[in-house]
């Protein structure tokens, strides 16, 4: 068990000396090649051995609905978001895009080339890290802490020397994710306009953030808008098939099916109109 005896990754069998692995949370070792596939963010004392594997399963998958995500961009607006914008943390390179209508975006750090997918974090996992559990009144607590409009959790810790001259800054991302937990990126600066870098990637994404609460909330009262509209609609067809003889439970059905198409989030905004329009 010294410093150069090898170990056995516990998902392809190599055997690897130290350098070349990590210990996971479940105590078996992953190999560097392994890790590669997981979550570049993702902290090996965190995981267990099947967060690893989900991790390997599902993170290809994440990231090609992702990129799908802006095909079926509505506006040019939205498919400007796929882009990738860049910014200089000191030395550090790091670029970010987001899909706020998803609610989700990407980071991919220079130093992580490496690494063969560009993960996807979505916003409401965007809130310090608890661990989880049962309690509902928990849940709706944090819920309310994830839909909290003012709330600035993208922040940015300055560090400085004994003299306090400023040394490096890095761009905290609190993340609810068992093996994530929080995202860092750090870079050396010394500088205002170097540091400003930080501050523009943290308000960037804090207000991206606020975007999408704004088009939930909008989406939430569209939806009661459209509820009403159908309750309404339902009615009159079921009045009418009564005075007419009609096929009341007929009637009373597409306006149930319209009602859970509608929570479903099935029923477009083009389609209003179509739909009420009897
Ligand atoms: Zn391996």
């Amino acid at each position: 068990m010294g410093l150069f005896s090898k170990e056995a990754c516990v998902f392809c069998g190599t055997e690897v000396g130290m350098l070349k692995r990590s210990k996971l949370q479940t105590k078996e070792y992953i190999c560097n090649d392994c890790k590669k596939k997981t979550n570049p963010f993702a902290r090996m004392d965190y995981t267990s051995k099947d967060n690893a594997q989900h991790m390997m399963d599902t993170l290809a998958q994440e990231a090609a609905d992702f990129e799908a995500s802006f095909d079926s961009a509505e506006n040019r607006f939205q498919s400007a978001e796929r882009s990738f914008k860049t910014w200089d943390l000191g030395s550090h390179r790091v670029q970010y895009r987001c899909n706020t209508r998803l609610g989700a975006f990407q980071i991919i750090s220079e130093n992580h080339s490496s690494y063969e997918h560009v993960p996807v974090f979505y916003f409401d996992s965007m809130i310090p890290y608890q661990f989880a559990d049962d309690n509902p009144q928990l849940a709706d607590f944090r819920r309310n802490g994830v839909m909290d409009e003012d709330a600035e959790y993208v922040t940015v810790k300055e560090e400085t020397d004994m003299d306090g001259k400023l040394t490096g800054c890095t761009v905290i991302i609190p993340y609810n994710d068992i093996c994530i937990r929080e995202i860092r990126l750090n870079g050396n600066v010394s500088d205002d306009s170097g540091k400003n870098v930080f501050y523009d990637l943290a308000e960037r994404m804090n207000s991206d953030r606020k975007v999408w609460i704004d088009r939930g909330i909008f989406d939430a009262e569209r939806k009661n808008k459209m509820q009403i509209r159908n309750l309404g609609d339902t009615a009159a067809a079921a009045l009418k098939a009564t005075v007419t003889g009609g096929n009341v439970e007929e009637a009373v059905k597409q306006g149930i099916d319209t009602a859970n198409a509608i929570e479903e989030g099935k029923v477009k905004q083009g389609f209003f109109g179509k739909l009420f329009r009897k």
